[in-house]
């Protein structure tokens, strides 16, 4: 392993084959309100180590929140979004050196040691995900190692998932999914015998812009 989640043999282009996991999430937004989302930017805030201050226009944002309100009724609805880590990226695509790559079990990240900061994945990628960092850094974490003049994004807590595989949570889940409550799934999509596959094949979810035919790990209820 050269970084967290960064591993040599894991570079090179990633296989298809349906034996290897594929990590996603599932996001039932009928569960989750205004402060709810804030909670998970707050999260992953804490685990990573970044931040957004007040007004700021270059802030690193591995998570937003996104408000759609319908024009007729006016009920607002909030979603948490983040790198939908897309099964076939158009960051990873346009990337001149591979520093954007997608691993074996679909989580697509930044080898931070060989981004230029050309910033061709940030146009490239539809669900505006990636930031890039102008100013030099302090106090940095060592899960989430980052650096001035270097593009990142949500890793979907990558170092939880090297540590504890299906058994892992995200650090935005973790804040949401509290006792009996929960609305955030973490999983293996490729297994049907996961909850979070379980959860799709019984309630299923939409994949935002489909449209794009870039088949994203991430899903969504409620919307
Ligand atoms: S959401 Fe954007 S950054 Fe994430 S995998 Fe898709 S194209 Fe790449
Ligand atoms: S999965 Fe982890 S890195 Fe991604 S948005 Fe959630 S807390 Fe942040």
């Amino acid at each position: 392993m050269i970084a967290p989640g960064v591993m040599l043999y894991q570079t090179s282009q990633a296989s298809s084959s349906s034996k290897q996991p594929r990590w996603g999430l599932l996001i039932d937004t009928n569960m989750l309100n205004e402060s709810d989302i804030d909670a998970c930017v707050s999260a992953c805030q804490r685990e990573h180590g970044w931040s957004s201050a007040p007004g700021s226009k270059t802030d690193a944002q591995w998570i937003r929140k996104v408000k759609l309100t319908d024009p007729e009724s006016g009920h607002a609805r909030f979603l948490p979004m983040m790198c939908q880590h897309c099964e076939d990226p158009p960051c990873v695509d346009v990337c001149p050196t591979g520093a954007s790559f997608k691993r074996q079990d679909g989580i697509v990240l930044v080898n931070k040691h060989t981004c230029i900061g050309c910033r061709y994945c940030m146009m490239a990628c539809p669900y505006k995900a990636r930031s890039f960092i102008h100013e030099t850094l302090q106090d940095q974490l060592a899960v989430a190692p980052r650096g001035k003049g270097t593009v990142e994004s949500c890793t979907l807590c990558v170092h939880r998932i090297d540590r504890d595989g299906a058994n892992a949570e995200p650090a935005c889940a973790e804040a949401i999914n509290q006792g009996d409550r929960k609305a955030i799934w973490f999983g293996d999509l490729h297994d049907p015998q996961s909850e979070i596959s379980q959860r799709l094949q019984a309630l299923g979810a939409i994949k935002l812009r489909a449209d794009m035919g870039l088949n994203p790990g991430v899903r969504y209820q409620g919307l």
